[in-house]
């Protein structure tokens, strides 16, 4: 299903705003529209309008409509820009789907910016006390709605069957709702190594159904000491299969779809932007840079993790790991200074430029890599996740493993202001409007 996004503060600002009036309130949303593979995948909205008092033509508790000249200036707008317009409202009364009224006002809405505005996809949004519904404009097409931020306020769409006995021991922590997220959601998992792999077998028994798996590179021998499910046989074929593979071992329905790429390409991190929170397991500090900016520009919630084995020599100095939120309200991977900006700079070079470089010498050595610590920090990951979307009472958005002294603690890193990624005034929320700081070949 395609997407409806916002920041949930936008939305929590959204929803008080309306419940504060007994009348129908409107508010319009301006965002872009964002395509994968040809299809809508979501509509990241950036502000949300409200109109005055004298903006509306009548308004009562059953009924709101914004004057004309409102419309015509929101499609203007539309039209300068290329932006999508969301037109929301209040259901104050209870009910909890669109009328027959709403659906009169967007065929008329439709045929009028289907003129103004040809080619952009336009969207309709109720909020009632207890529910929310989105469609795109005028039609029975329905969007999730998605509020995003430390955790993912995630619409109503029908329930699913789910099997209870099946999921029963979980059931009891995070009810038959948690369940029924999970179920929904389509999770991406980038890096289906070291992290990514166990992050797929935990997801996969939690019931999640729905993956899209990238990573571009192919299991080596030395990758067997980790891989789970792995066996000597496997040794050439690609990670994303034998990680698929294991998924559907746990889950032979689940869905899984596979892209043999890598996110430092602008066109396959994109991919990104149709799945509902995503998990960042790799080791590139490049392709890193890129999900951090995704996460934020597109409003693509990423749990980030690694793990560091520091060694001098012979000798191991540091064992430490840190599994991190990257969503609005919590800073980035910038503001926490995570990112090497000569490592960013090497990954994201083309073969050309690489040959070219004069700074780049040799190959790097390989980095010591054990199953007990990757799966420690993948699970502290997956347990961050259920937190997110399911609603456990887990409240760190950033652990960090200390596995020389036997710690883990939580921490945060407050958002900068002006962050040119994670602020309002950088990426936030901006969609395609900005280019993502990723290669084009
Ligand atoms: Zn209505
Ligand atoms: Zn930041």
């Amino acid at each position: 299903m395609s997407r409806l996004v916002l920041t949930l503060e936008a939305l929590e600002a959204l929803k008080s705003t309306f419940a504060s009036h007994d009348e129908e309130t409107c508010a319009l949303l301006f965002g872009r529209a964002v395509e994968v593979g040809g299809r809508l995948a979501r509509i990241v909205v950036r502000e949300v309008w409200y109109p005055k008092d004298d903006a509306y033509l009548k308004r009562s508790p059953v009924a709101a409509q914004l004057r004309p000249e409102v419309v015509a200036w929101a499609a203007q707008r539309s039209r300068k820009t290329g932006e999508s317009v969301v037109f929301a409202h209040s259901h104050p009364m209870e009910f909890n789907s669109f009328s027959k009224t709403d659906d009169d006002g967007e065929a008329r809405l439709k045929a009028f910016l289907d003129r103004r505005t040809a080619g952009t996809i336009h969207a309709a949004l109720v909020i009632s006390p207890s529910a929310m519904k989105a469609r795109i404009l005028g039609t029975e097409v329905d969007l999730r709605i998605l509020g995003v931020g430390p955790t993912l306020q995630i619409s109503d769409s029908p329930a699913r069957d789910i099997d209870n006995e099946l999921f029963d021991r979980q059931i009891r922590l995070f009810g038959t709702l948690g369940q029924q997220v999970l179920s929904r959601l389509r999770v991406g998992i980038v890096g289906a190594g070291g992290t990514g792999n166990p992050i797929c077998q935990e997801l996969a028994h939690l019931g999640v159904s729905r993956f899209l798996l990238i990573d571009p590179d192919t299991v080596e021998r030395s990758n067997l000491n980790r891989l789970v499910g792995a066996g000597p046989r496997d040794v050439g074929a690609r990670k994303v299969d034998v990680t698929a593979r294991l998924i559907h071992s746990i889950n032979p329905n689940a869905n899984v779809e596979t892209s043999a790429t890598s996110v430092l390409l602008a066109a396959h991190a994109m991919e990104l932007a149709d799945v509902d929170i995503a998990f960042c397991c790799t080791d590139s500090q490049g392709s890193r840079a890129v999900l951090n900016q995704l996460a934020y520009q597109f409003l693509v919630p990423t749990i980030d993790m690694g793990v560091a084995i520091v060694a001098n020599g012979e000798k191991v100095s540091r064992i430490v790991g840190r599994a991190q939120m990257l969503a609005p309200g919590l800073g980035c991977l910038v503001c926490g200074n995570l990112l090497n900006p000569e490592a960013v700079r090497v990954d994201l070079l083309t073969e050309f430029e690489r040959r070219a470089d004069p700074y780049i010498v040799g190959a790097h050595e390989p980095a010591p890599s054990v199953i007990s610590l990757n799966s420690t920090m993948a699970s502290i990951a997956v347990t961050m996740f259920l937190s997110a979307v399911a609603g456990i009472p887990a409240k760190a958005r950033l652990v960090n493993y200390n596995a020389v002294n036997g710690t883990m603690r939580p921490g945060a890193i407050p958002p900068h202001s002006g962050c040119y990624v994670c602020a309002r005034e950088g990426s936030l929320a901006r969609a395609g409007e900005w280019p993502l700081p990723a290669r084009l070949i």
